[in-house]
């Protein structure tokens, strides 16, 4: 699964919003697959490499029972022919909901452990002999260098002034900083409220050229906390989908977008910007929302 050139999508938002500039270039890697699309094949990638080098018997991971991350994986190791684990955080829920289903059907070993335990990650490990880890949420170098592939991939994200993503672990971002040039701007949308430790985290990741950015992280577009959503974001979602048709998901890229549109009715972007905002999926998490509360 690769993104290229034809993944960028217009739209002009001259009829809906009083924003400057009119219009914006989206990355759709919402596209790559119908459940697990997005950022997460880029981070896993590398991951996955290394893990078949090392000769690992398998892969583990970490994640909620909604994660996003844990999907990918899953699908990535059937396609791999990989043996995977992934470790849950909670008690077994008596019915599965759509995300673990998925996880399962793609043949990953679901273990799901108390809150408490999940806690110490390392203790988990020692328990399951001879997996290669990946970080909950696939946060690190290795998926911070997959992301940075897309300016490879797609030559015109070089042409972009200021390129906008959702941030969960900050390894996204890294990664598009890593790949970026001099004069683009990289604007990140943290999904957690007060993850104070998120600018450090991305630094960690940052190539040595890069090492004096500081990450523009914007953090109050969170409404309420990480998975939380009002009935504001739910409407601006359905109203998104209604003018362009493009579906957003509540956890991540409906937030930034959000974000984005709010940042251009400040005029925050000069008259000549020229805006890319990637959509980095998830739309699979929308299936935990109660029915018809999206129009998509
Ligand atoms: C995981 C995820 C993110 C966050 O990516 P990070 O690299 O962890 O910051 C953003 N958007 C979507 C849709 C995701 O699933």
């Amino acid at each position: 699964m690769r993104a290229d050139q034809r993944f960028i999508h217009s739209i002009n938002f001259k009829s809906c919003f009083n924003t400057y500039p009119l219009s914006v270039d989206i990355l759709r890697l919402d596209l790559l697959h119908p459940v697990v699309s997005g950022n997460k094949f880029y981070k896993l990638k590398n991951d996955f490499t290394i893990a078949i080098e090392s000769k690992a018997e398998g892969i583990g991971t970490f994640g909620g029972a909604f994660s996003n991350h844990i999907v990918a994986c899953a699908f990535a190791c059937k396609e791999a022919g990989i043996p995977c684990t992934g470790i849950i955080r909670g008690e077994e829920p008596s019915t599965y909901n759509p995300t673990l289903l998925d996880a399962k059907n793609y043949g990953m070993h679901l273990h799901f452990v108390s809150r408490i335990d999940y806690k110490d990650k390392e203790k988990l490990k020692k328990s399951f002999n001879k997996l290669y880890w990946i970080p909950e949420g696939g946060y690190g170098r290795p998926g911070a260098s997959g992301i940075s592939e897309l300016f490879e991939q797609v030559p015109s994200l070089k042409e972009y002034t200021h390129i906008i993503c959702a941030v969960g672990t900050g390894t996204t971002m890294a990664g598009l900083l890593n790949g970026s040039l001099e004069n683009q701007e990289i604007i990140g949308i943290s999904a957690m409220k007060n993850n104070l430790s998120l600018e450090k985290n991305i630094r960690d990741l940052l190539s040595p050229n890069k090492k004096k950015i500081l990450p523009n992280v914007l953090h109050d577009f969170h409404f309420g906390g990480y998975a939380k959503y009002t009935g504001e974001l739910i409407d601006f979602m359905n109203y998104i989908w209604d003018q362009f048709a493009i579906p957003l998901d509540f956890v991540y890229t409906a937030k930034a977008f959000f974000a984005m549109v709010s940042l251009m009715e400040e005029n925050f972007f000069p008259a000549d910007s020229h805006l890319l905002f990637l959509h980095s999926g998830g739309l699979q998490g929308n299936r935990s929302l109660p029915a018809n509360t999206l129009q998509f």
